[in-house]
C-alpha cells in the first residue's frame, strides 16, 4: 500500500478504539497529521498489547483521552518520507515504543532521556495531546499507519522476524533499561517479581549478562517454562525466602507489598519499580522500614530513551533474545479476549496483533 504524499494531507487511518472506560473495542475511522519535512509514514504490521494499554484504556491511572486507540510496541513498513527524512527510505522497517516526539532542547532530550522532556513536552504514542500538533490526541498502534517523527522512529533490519520485535519497542527497552542502569553483572543475583511481558524479557536480559534470576510470581502456572529459560529459583510468595539480591525489578501490574521487596535486597541492592497498578492500589513505600533497612535504593523507570531503544533493539536481534508471543487476527473480539486473559490470570506472555489481517 503506497499513500501518495502530499504536504497538506491529513492522512486517513483506521484501526480499534474503546470509546469510554467500560467499553469494549470497535472498529474507528481517524485521520492522523500529514507528514511533516521530518516525519515518516509507517505502515503498520504488527502491534503488541502492552498491559499499559489496559491501565490506560480503563482509565486507571488517569482519566483517558477517548475514543482512545492503544498500542506502542509497533513494527512496519515506511511508505512514505518527508521531504528532509535521512534515516529512513521508502520500503524500510521502522518500530515505534511509547513515544512520538519531545522538545529535543531541554538536558534530558539532548542526552537522549526523551521520556523524561524538561518542558513536559514528551507525546506519548497515544492517550496524549500532542503540542506539536494543535494539541490533537495520539492514536496508537491498534491501526493501520502511523506518522511519526524520524528522530522516534527505530531502524528495524530488513531481516528481523517483525512479530517479536514489536513487543521490544516496549517490553524489551523497560526492562533492559534498569538491569543497564543498576549495572547488573555476571554473578549477580537478580529476582525479577511479575512474570508476564515484561517480566519474562527481564528473565531473558538479566540470564545474558550472567546473572543468576529468580522468578516472584502469583502460582506456579509458568513455572516450568521459566525453569527452561534457565531461571534458577521460582517462587509464589516473599513469605520466609532466604535469598538476598543485588537486584530486584517489579512488573507487577496489580496491588502487592512492595516492602516484602525491599526486604530481599542485600545490603546495596537495588529495586526498580516498572509495573504500575491503577493508582488506588498504587504500591506505598513504608520509609521506617527503608530507614530501618538502610543501604538499600529503589527507584523508579520509565520505559528507556530512544539512543537505548536503538541499542535494546541491536543487542536483542544479535543475541536473538526475543519475547514469547501469541498472534491474534486484528479484530475487536479478539483484542476483548486477550484484555480479559490479562487481567484474570490466563495469560500467557505476550499477545502480537496481525496488522496485515485488518
Ligand atoms: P502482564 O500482564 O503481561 O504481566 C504481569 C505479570 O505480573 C503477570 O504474569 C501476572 O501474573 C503477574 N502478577 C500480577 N500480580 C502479581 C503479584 N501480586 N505478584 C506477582 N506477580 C503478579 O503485564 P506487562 O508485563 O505488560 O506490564 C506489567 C506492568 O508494567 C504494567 O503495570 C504496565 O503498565 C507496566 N509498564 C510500565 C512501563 C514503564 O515504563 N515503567 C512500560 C510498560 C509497562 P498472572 O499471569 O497470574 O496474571
Ligand atoms: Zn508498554
Amino acid at each position: 500500500m503506497m499513500q501518495k504524499l502530499d504536504e497538506e494531507k491529513r492522512i486517513l487511518a483506521k484501526g480499534y478504539a474503546v470509546f469510554s472506560k467500560d467499553s469494549k473495542f470497535e472498529a474507528f475511522d481517524f485521520t492522523r497529521h500529514p507528514v511533516g519535512d521530518r516525519d515518516i509514514l509507517i505502515e503498520i504490521l504488527y502491534a503488541g498489547i502492552c498491559h499499559s494499554d489496559i491501565h490506560s484504556a480503563r482509565s486507571e491511572w488517569s482519566k483517558g483521552i477517548y475514543p482512545m486507540v492503544p498500542g506502542h510496541e509497533i513494527v512496519g513498513r515506511v511508505i512514505a518520507i518527508g521531504k528532509n527524512v535521512k534515516k529512513f527510505k521508502v520500503g524500510d522497517y521502522a518500530g515505534v515504543g511509547c513515544m512520538v516526539n519531545s522538545c529535543g532542547e531541554c538536558e534530558a532530550c539532548k542526552e537522549s532521556k526523551e521520556q523524561f522532556c524538561q518542558n513536559g513536552k514528551t507525546i506519548f504514542t497515544y492517550n496524549c495531546r500532542d503540542c506539536f500538533h494543535d494539541n490533537e490526541p495520539t492514536y496508537g498502534g491498534y491501526s493501520n499507519n502511523i506518522v511519526v517523527s524520524e528522530k522516534f522512529a527505530i531502524n528495524v533490519p530488513n531481516d528481523a522476524p517483525l512479530e517479536v520485535v514489536a513487543p521490544l519497542l516496549c517490553a524489551g527497552i523497560t526492562t533492559y533499561s534498569p538491569l543497564k542502569f543498576s549495572k547488573v553483572k555476571a554473578g549477580d543475583k537478580v529476582a525479577v517479581a511479575g512474570f508476564g511481558g515484561l517480566g519474562s524479557m527481564a528473565v531473558k536480559y538479566a540470564i545474558k549478562m550472567g546473572a543468576e534470576v529468580s522468578v516472584f510470581a502469583r502460582n506456579e502456572g509458568k513455572k516450568e517454562i521459566a525453569k527452561r529459560m534457565g531461571v534458577e529459583r521460582f517462587y509464589t510468595t516473599t513469605d520466609g525466602v532466604h535469598e538476598r539480591f543485588d537486584m530486584i525489578i517489579s512488573t507487577i501490574p496489580t496491588s502487592y507489598d512492595v516492602n516484602a521487596y525491599v526486604n530481599l535486597l542485600k545490603f546495596g541492592g537495588e529495586m526498580a519499580i516498572v509495573g504500575l497498578p491503577p493508582s488506588e492500589n498504587s504500591p506505598q513505600i513504608d520509609s521506617m522500614n527503608l530507614v530501618l533497612h538502610g543501604g538499600r535504593k529503589v527507584y523508579g523507570s520509565l520505559i528507556g530513551g530512544i539512543k537505548e531503544t536503538q541499542e535494546m533493539l541491536d543487542f536483542s536481534l544479535k543475541h536473538k533474545i526475543y519475547p514469547e508471543v501469541e498472534i491474534i487476527g486484528a479484530r475487536a473480539e479478539e483484542i476483548d479476549l486477550v484484555y480479559e486473559k490479562l487481567t484474570s490470570g490466563k495469560a500467557s506472555f505476550r499477545y502480537v496483533i496481525d496488522m496485515q489481517t485488518l
